[in-house]
């Protein structure tokens, strides 16, 4: 983690502000046009180094994927996440939180263990046509 103070820029701030709004997890082009509301001119390349600079600073969660975009999250205590395996939607499984994970962990390795990340797959209801446009109208 970088641990040179990060410089509250106006532009961050509101980067910050917008990702911590929302609970979807978006990415960087969604965040784009979020904070493209509120700042016009800004650009999806400042959009995007920022995004990478409050992730280094742990301010904001990047959830990378083996495909499709990277993602971002505002809020970073300790939450799992689940994702769905067909649109890549992530949601948050609250209030889960398992340290004994970690304990678990430590017995396997000698790795100082500092942290740890879930994240579960799945089908979310739209993909799934359990959710309300799935529905067959009749
Ligand atoms: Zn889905
Ligand atoms: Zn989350």
């Amino acid at each position: 983690m970088n641990t040179v103070p990060i410089k509250m820029t106006k532009k961050r701030k509101l980067i910050l502000d917008e990702l911590r709004s929302v609970k979807s997890h978006p990415t960087a082009d969604e965040v784009f046009s979020m904070v493209r509301k509120h700042m016009p001119r800004i650009s999806l390349g400042t959009v995007y180094r920022n995004l990478e600079l409050l992730a280094s600073h742990g301010l904001v969660l990047k959830l990378e994927s083996g495909s499709g975009p990277k993602r971002f999250d505002g809020h970073v205590g300790n939450h799992y996440h689940v994702r769905c395996s067909i649109c890549g939607k992530v949601q948050d499984l609250t209030e889960a939180d398992w340290p004994e994970l970690e304990e678990r962990a430590r017995g396997l390795t000698d790795f100082q263990i500092t942290g740890h990340v879930v994240e579960f797959s799945g089908l979310c209801p739209d993909c799934s046509g359990e959710g309300n446009h799935g529905r067959f109208e009749t």
